[in-house]
């Protein structure tokens, strides 16, 4: 089994990556975000270890993108302590499963055992909602037999919305999904899209798929 671990700590990460090697896994370390990805977008992890605290882009963002790149290696978040919010977002951003700091080794090796045991989840390159599909790796999409001419944008907000079919996601959600740059929270540039994504991939075929939860955000339907 072959582990990353993704840890800016030296100390820390070094002797998590000593301990894993004892145990027979090949285990290598990353120190920063930036490194952590361009190894697990070439090396198939059959584990990440994931600090969520890290230097420039953090845990978050690292599987965030992982994801959205299409790297589903089963990602163990360590969280800084135990907050709700840090394992919901860890959650939300793609992560398998979360440990928070401290923790034993002997769980950390639990967890691991338990994330390799998990039957993989079926995460086929080509998302199906309905009768949307979308093709990440070709950036195509479509209703039915019809291709859908989609903006960056437009695609990335349908992309979002397909990975979580019928959950609610918030404007932050999608604004942190489908734009680089930090937009202002009270920014509406994510109401313009969905408005835009709309006139795409209902209106035309007299559908309603993606719904406004006022106060929270928009969802698409399971069976658009
Ligand atoms: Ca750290």
């Amino acid at each position: 089994m072959r582990v990353l671990v993704v840890e800016d700590e030296r100390k820390l990460g070094e002797l998590l990556a000593r301990g894993l090697r004892e145990e027979g896994y090949a285990a290598d370390l990353a120190e920063r975000g930036e490194e952590a990805l361009w190894m697990a977008r070439a090396v198939p992890y059959d584990a990440i270890v994931l600090d969520v605290m890290l230097p420039g882009l953090d845990g978050f963002e690292v599987c965030r993108r992982l994801r959205g790149d299409g790297v589903w290696s089963p990602v163990l978040m360590l969280t800084a302590r135990d907050a709700v919010d840090d394992r919901v977002t860890g959650l939300d951003a793609g992560a398998d499963d979360y440990l928070s700091k401290p923790f034993s080794f002997e769980e950390l090796l639990a967890r691991l055992r338990a994330l390799a045991r998990r039957a993989p989840v079926e995460r086929p390159a080509v998302l199906e909602v309905g009768d949307l599909r979308l093709d990440p790796a070709a950036h195509r999409a479509w209703r039915g037999d019809v291709e859908l001419d989609l903006s960056a944008k437009e695609f990335a907000l349908l992309e979002l919305f397909m990975r979580r079919p019928g959950v609610v996601l918030s404007r932050t959600q999608l604004l942190d999904g489908a734009w680089d740059i930090a937009y202002e929270a009270r920014s509406n540039v994510v109401d313009v899209y969905v408005r835009y994504l709309r006139e795409k991939i209902d209106r035309p075929f007299g559908r309603d798929s993606i719904e406004t939860v006022r106060g929270v955000g928009y969802r698409l339907r399971s069976d658009p």
